[in-house]
């Protein structure tokens, strides 16, 4: 039998306006029914936490800790069913996915830990000034189906931890987690503190533009970034937009090709490539260009791609019919303008799978190269000359991250220092933790999420300016 999903409003497990198939992506059969909601529904939720705010914005920052840290241990003891409902919806292998849940719990009890303390920024005889963070209002969390419930909780926990209300709403072919998070946490918080609603791509609008909303906090595409700043405009509303990336490595040439390899490859197919920082370009210096592509080609030929549910299975598939599509399509392109040294054949099968495939012998100016695939589809170039391959790799409308890989760090840290991303990694790439700030570059984004930083952006500055000789 089907569990029943439900929305979350109010404090209470509601049933949605209409209903919606939820497939697994590895057979392409229904794993479960969610509950859609309307446009009254979503007006309920805005409602509901309006009316929560008040109340929880005063609650003392030492009982909004101790409710996230009843969050995280509610993720903790439910962490079996949420993997594999994740496992279902997503793709992904089950340790990955539980790998996934973990991170989600990790995230909410580092958020647990924070204060937002008030400063005094200076004070003499005639004058103090102090400066404190407010919770903004109601905030909306909208959400991508990569990482579904870890990126639900990591919206929620430095929300709710500065005083926000919250709704999420979770990507329509991964609705399920985020549903059981709103089960698993609503007796332990207040009534409209938090609120789950659902979609079929057709309520984003709806709030982006609406007046009781201060801040959206969007994780998703680029396009999809664009619309939403030109829908929050109208309210003036806080963005937080994390959005698309298509990270480079410049491989130096002192690397040593046996050695970087694994950490390449791990973080290029991580979750099959569908990662916003995943290392989509290799620039690889011509020295050992052919001994990297020939490691990368075995360790890629030897990947077991199938259902996640399975054991052994190291790589999902991907996770909609859309993006399987839109992958195919860079993998047919890229036929034509480079050579597969693994991969490349799609299975006639059931479920949207792709295997792990990399391309050598490919230039910038093609559409794999240039454009953010979004899976299991990794680009190997060429380059002869340092400074052309970081203006190649800068040249790139997305900054989200980028990598260096060298034996010299002095050398990689120069040539770090001159990437155009959010972050650089040296010697690794998609290395991240909550307490380490994830500023996008470019078109990748505005804003921040996580570290001290990110907490900040889920408030509202007010500077208090006394006159004390008045
Ligand atoms: P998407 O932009 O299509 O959808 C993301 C969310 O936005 C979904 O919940 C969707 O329903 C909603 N949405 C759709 N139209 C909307 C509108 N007009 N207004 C408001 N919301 C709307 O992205 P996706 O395909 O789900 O995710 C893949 C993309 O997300 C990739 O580009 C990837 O790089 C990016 N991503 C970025 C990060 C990051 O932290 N930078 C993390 C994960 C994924």
């Amino acid at each position: 039998m089907m569990s029943e999903y439900r929305l979350l409003i109010d404090g209470q497990l509601v049933a949605g306006a209409g209903r919606m198939d939820v497939l697994n992506p590895a057979n392409e059969t229904v794993l479960a029914q969610c509950p859609l909601a309307d446009l009254d529904q979503l007006e309920q939720a805005v409602a509901a936490a309006n009316r929560a705010f008040p109340a929880w914005s005063q609650t003392p920052i030492a009982d909004r800790q101790k409710k996230l840290i009843q969050v995280a241990d509610a993720i903790k003891a439910n962490a079996d069913r949420v993997t594999h409902v994740l496992t279902g919806e997503q793709g992904k292998p089950l340790e990955q996915a539980a790998a996934e849940v973990g991170f989600a719990e990790i995230f909410c009890r580092h958020f647990a830990t924070q204060e937002l303390s008030s400063e005094v920024l200076l004070e003499d005889d005639k004058q103090r000034v102090e400066i404190h963070r407010k919770p903004l209002g109601v905030v909306a969390g909208i959400m991508p189906w990569n990482f579904p419930f870890l990126i639900a909780v990591y919206k929620l926990a430095p929300a709710l931890l500065a005083g926000n209300t919250l709704i999420l709403k979770p990507a329509p072919t991964t609705p399920l987690t985020a549903l059981i998070l709103g089960e698993i946490v609503k007796d332990l918080l207040p009534p409209g503190v938090l609120n789950i609603i659902t979609d079929n791509n057709d309520l984003g609008a709806a709030l982006t533009k609406h007046p009781n909303i201060a801040k959206i906090s969007f994780t998703g595409s680029t396009p999809t970034g664009k619309a939403i700043m030109a829908s929050a405009a109208g309210t003036l509303k806080r963005l937080t937009l994390e959005l698309g990336g298509n990270d480079a490595a410049i491989v130096l040439d002192d690397a040593d090709p046996k050695k970087i390899a694994a950490g390449i490859f791990g973080s290029a197919f991580l979750n099959s490539g569908q990662v916003c920082i995943a290392l989509k370009r290799l620039y690889v210096h011509e020295s050992i260009y052919d001994s990297l592509c020939d490691e990368i080609a075995m360790m890629a030929n030897s990947a077991v791609v199938g259902d996640g549910m399975e054991s052994g299975t190291q790589f999902g598939p991907v996770q909609n019919k859309a993006q399987f599509e839109k992958v195919c399509h860079y993998v047919e392109s890229a036929r034509q303008t480079g050579k597969i040294i693994a991969g490349g054949a799609i299975p006639d099968r059931p479920g949207y799978f792709v295997p792990l495939t990399v391309v050598r012998d490919i230039e910038d100016g093609t559409p794999l190269v240039d454009e953010e695939p979004f899976g299991p589809v990794l680009p190997i170039i060429k380059y002869s000359d340092l400074e052309d391959v970081i203006a190649r790799a800068n040249r790139s409308p997305y900054g989200l991250g980028g990598s260096v890989w060298s034996s010299n760090l002095d050398r990689a840290h120069q040539v770090a220092s001159r990437i155009d991303s959010g972050t650089v990694w040296i010697n690794q790439h998609c290395a991240f933790g909550p307490h380490i700030p994830f500023p996008p570059a470019k078109e990748s984004g505005v804003g921040v999420e996580w570290g001290k930083e990110g907490l900040e952006e889920f408030t509202a500055m007010q500077v208090i300016n006394i006159n004390k000789l008045g």
